[in-house]
């Protein structure tokens, strides 16, 4: 097992990579713990859970809304839960961001912490703080900044998720790779099989570099005022497509990286040789370079998106695979690009 200590002002978050759920009983107090979880982890796995109280929601994005944690909070305070009450989310990104959200306004804020049960959630959706809810049809437009106690990530549980989903995470993992370890970008080329058959291995070794490589940016730029941007690669284009076609997060952030990749070709920052190889790797992992949908309406949906600032937007580039960098690219230059690019 790994333990990855997450170091922000004065206090610790620890993940831990190949821990597992029967385990979860050491890591918090049974009387005062409570919780989360969805319908399909708790018909799969509730057997593992230790014996606390348990909120079932139903699975999926639609349960990230304010009156589902209205209901949540409603049980916490039926149930007796105070300000020395702990939660655990049991799940993928959905229940982490619930979990955590519920968990940083509840009495003003209690402690949680997770199982990570999806891939994306492992490397992504657990760690790093942020948190949140739906409203509107505006993705994770409230939530709060509130760092969990612990991540557990239990990779055995990898087993049951769903292929299409595991496939999603995969688009995370790579999307790490390419902001800074050129060696795990290698190593996703050398392995795609045995990852893909979800040999135990490869799964944990997978996790503990990419979860690594999310802790120590957010370590250096909790807030996302600088650094943790470059989480951002191929979620700026990749955002819009979500919207537009609604394909699945993990195969509309792959078409982003795509996309990413070729403009930083364009402004001679990388190389064509690179983007192939880069294309390629998403593709082994059955992941979309390109996509069918209306450019203009593409682009209609990138301007609308949260980052926008005032003509520009943020934009993270690829100065090689494993190095990228945060620039204020002008709306019309990126217009341009993206009704002739792709
Ligand atoms: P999810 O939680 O909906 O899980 C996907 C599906 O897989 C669900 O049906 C779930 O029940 C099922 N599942 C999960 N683990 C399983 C397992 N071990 N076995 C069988 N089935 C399993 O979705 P997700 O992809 O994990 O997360 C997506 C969410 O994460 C989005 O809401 C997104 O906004 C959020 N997110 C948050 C952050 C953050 O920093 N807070 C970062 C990225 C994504
Ligand atoms: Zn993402």
């Amino acid at each position: 097992m790994e333990n990855i200590s997450v170091n922000l002002n004065n206090r610790q978050s620890h993940i831990y990579v190949g821990e597992c759920l029967q385990n979860l009983n050491k890591y918090i107090e049974r009387r005062n713990t409570f919780i989360i979880t969805d319908k399909n982890l708790d018909s799969l796995y509730r057997a593992r859970f230790p014996e606390c109280p348990v909120y079932i929601i139903e699975p999926g994005e639609k349960s990230k809304n304010l009156n589902v944690v209205a209901d949540i909070c409603r049980w916490l305070l039926e149930n007796g839960a105070d300000r020395k009450s702990f939660i655990t989310g049991i799940g993928g990104g959905v229940v982490c961001d619930l979990a955590g959200f519920v968990a940083s306004i509840y009495m003003r804020g209690i402690k949680f912490g997770f199982v990570a049960t999806s891939l994306l959630a492992q490397v992504d959706a657990g760690i790093g703080g942020k948190n949140g809810v739906n409203l509107d049809g505006y993705k994770n437009i409230i939530g709060t900044f509130t760092q969990p106690e612990f991540v557990i990530c239990d990779v055995d549980l990898l087993i049951s998720l769903p292929d299409n989903e595991y496939v999603n995470g995969m688009a995370e993992v790579i999307k790490h790779s390419l902001i800074k370890d050129y060696d795990q970008f290698v190593h996703l080329e050398k392995s795609s099989i045995q990852i893909l058959a979800k040999e135990r291995n490869e799964m944990e070794f997978l996790v503990n570099r990419s979860a690594r490589i999310k802790s120590e940016i957010v370590e250096m730029d909790e807030l996302e005022q600088g650094e943790r941007r470059k989480l951002n690669l191929g979620h700026t284009l990749g955002h819009a497509v979500e919207k537009v076609t609604g394909m699945p997060h993990g195969e509309s952030v792959s078409v982003g990286l795509a996309f990413a990749a070729k403009l930083s070709v364009e402004k001679g920052l990388l190389k064509e040789q690179e983007r192939t190889r880069i294309l390629n790797l998403l593709q082994a992992y059955d992941l979309p370079v390109e996509i069918n949908a209306d450019p203009g309406a593409v682009f209609d949906a990138l301007i609308m998106d949260k980052k926008k600032e005032a003509g520009s937007v943020h934009f993270i580039l690829m100065k090689g695979i494993g190095d990228v960098i945060v620039e204020q690219i002008d709306i019309d230059e990126l217009k341009n690009f993206t009704l002739n690019g792709n």
